[in-house]
């Protein structure tokens, strides 16, 4: 059996499934979810995150953790947890640098938060010498020590529900199936008007009909557990993605596969499939979970008050003529407003320190 066929089987069944539902099935299903199934990364896969991109994404964020150990009074031992470490790219560039700073790397305990099968095994070879543990819920993880964590393209991968205003109110928007030729839509479902659980800053904006909203309980229940995993013992959690700072009316759902953008409904379980991520409503629960919030601010500028083009001239100092435009590239590609500079954002949550 295929994604395909066993949502054709369910809905025929059951009805349409709300968009979130769809969105978990298609990247989670423990057989034919998309994150189940292979590495998605890198040229041969189908999208490519930043730490991919370069080294200096990790050596700029060790310098915000090392930082943030500093704030918290450097403690002898802490959880440095990344959640969705894909191919542990990152947490190896970052414990590389940090091993530089006296202490830091001696201190920190590698903690992954990771479901797909594939990606631990690639983990567990990438970053065999710290000795990783692994989890697949974030209650898993241990509260009795401070936390650095970290999330570089984790959220988009969580499920958003998505309305969409009709003429007598709110509708959710679901996934259904035709038998007669049309097959898989998406679109409101006509069961009358709902109440989403929007965050007030997108309850208190008006929609005109046939606008869609999105909401993901998911996204906030993450953040709101991080939270409190931060205030068990102090630390910090920095959130990287692609979304708005502002939260606003609209459909971002996405399917991406081969490095290019594709229908939501087609390769079901083989394309990947995100949404973009509303920071506006995250802060929101973060704040009101009583941790300190900075940001979101856009990565391009994080990046450059970290440091990165200083970075960037030192290991051009010692690069052949190919590396120092290869150095170059990468720096565009992560910094400057037309790529990834001004959609991805950066947020941090801290507690104690
Ligand atoms: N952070 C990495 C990978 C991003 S891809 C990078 O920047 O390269 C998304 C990652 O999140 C993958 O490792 C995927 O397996 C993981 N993931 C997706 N949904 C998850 C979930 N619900 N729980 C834990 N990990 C998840």
């Amino acid at each position: 059996m295929s994604l395909i066929e066993y949502l054709k089987n369910h809905i025929i069944q059951h009805g349409p499934v709300p968009v979130a539902e769809y969105m978990a099935l298609a990247l989670a299903h423990p057989e034919y979810g998309y994150y189940m199934r292979g590495d998605p990364l890198g040229v041969a896969g189908d999208f490519t995150t930043a730490p991919e991109i370069s080294q200096m994404f990790g050596e700029v964020l060790a310098a915000y953790f090392v930082h943030q150990w500093m704030k918290i009074g450097q403690p002898e031992h802490f959880i440095f947890l990344e959640c969705g470490p894909g191919r542990g790219t990152l947490m190896a560039d970052m414990m590389r640098t940090g091993s530089v700073f006296p202490g830091f790397a001696e201190a920190a305990q590698v903690h992954l938060l990771e479901t797909s099968p594939v990606l631990r095994d690639k983990q567990a070879s990438m970053l065999a010498d710290y000795e990783p543990v692994w989890h697949e819920d974030l209650s898993e993880v241990p509260r009795d020590m401070p936390i650095l964590a970290v999330a570089n393209e984790f959220l988009d991968a969580l499920p958003v529900e998505q309305y969409e205003m009709g003429v007598d109110g709110w509708c959710a928007r679901k996934v259904g199936y035709e038998d007669d030729g049309e097959g898989f839509w998406i679109a409101m479902d006509g069961e009358g008007a709902v109440t989403p659980a929007f965050d007030t800053a997108l309850a208190e904006q008006r929609a005109k009909i046939g606008e869609i909203a999105e909401v993901s309980p998911a996204r906030s229940g993450f953040v709101r557990a991080m939270c409190e995993k931060l205030k068990a013992a102090g630390g910090s959690a920095l959130f990287i993605d692609y979304g708005h700072s502002k939260s606003g009316f609209g459909d971002t759902l996405q399917a991406i596969k081969d490095h290019e953008y594709c229908d939501v409904l087609a390769h079901m379980g083989e394309a990947d499939l995100t949404a973009h991520v509303d920071f506006e409503a995250l802060k929101n629960v973060a704040e009101r979970a009583g941790v300190d919030v900075s940001g979101p601010m856009e990565q391009g500028e994080f990046l450059r008050v970290m440091g990165m083009f200083e970075r960037a001239e030192t290991l051009k100092e010692a690069a052949t003529a190919k590396q120092r435009t290869e150095i170059e590239v990468a720096l565009r590609r992560l910094t400057h407003p037309d790529e990834m500079g001004r959609l991805f954002k950066v947020m941090g949550l801290s507690y104690g320190g």
